[in-house]
């Protein structure tokens, strides 16, 4: 008989609830789409941090447009639902300080078949949660991948900026 699981009556989607289950339920991540991005990063060669950037921006513009989010927490949560529901990552906050923020993606499937080649990959991904964060909160952010599976991580850490415009001479 099966007994029944224990995390069924938590309703609540956050980022928290995500991690827990996520020790429980580890995601099995198909490396066919890494392998794809991955080849086409390789063939961009030195534009491909910029197309992917732009390329990840353009479709979380078109993705969550006319979305609305209370603050950057809640629209990371929103960011991280998608990721989750796709099936591209579990995102985490991971720190905060007044300068920038830090989030985590867990089986990252954009470099889940990389190298450790001492790069990071990700760059769609940074792109994509830019143009998310500017759709839900108006405002500008830079989005920048510090680590990643291709630079030995286990997780691709994200550091999230507030992108401010050059103060007048
Ligand atoms: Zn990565």
């Amino acid at each position: 008989m099966l007994k029944s699981f224990p995390l069924k009556k938590r309703k609540k989607q956050n980022m928290e609830v995500k991690e827990s289950l996520s020790k429980i339920l580890p995601v099995r991540v198909n490396t066919a789409y890494s392998t794809r991005l991955l080849s086409i990063n390789k063939v961009l060669k030195a534009e491909a941090k910029e197309v992917l950037y732009k390329a990840g921006l353009d479709l979380a513009n078109t993705e969550f447009e006319g979305l609305k989010a209370e603050g950057i927490s809640n629209a990371l949560s929103l960011v991280a639902d998608e990721y989750f529901r796709k099936g591209l990552g579990r995102l985490i906050m991971d720190g905060v300080n007044e300068k920038f923020l830090l989030v985590r993606n867990y089986e990252c499937a954009t470099c889940a078949a990389a190298d450790n080649d001492g790069k990071t990959h990700c760059w769609l991904d940074a792109g994509f949660i830019a143009g998310a964060l500017k759709q839900m909160l108006n405002e500008d952010y830079v989005v920048i991948e510090t680590k990643c599976c291709g630079t030995g991580s286990e997780y691709c850490e994200f550091m999230i900026a507030k992108r401010h415009r050059k103060a007048p001479k």
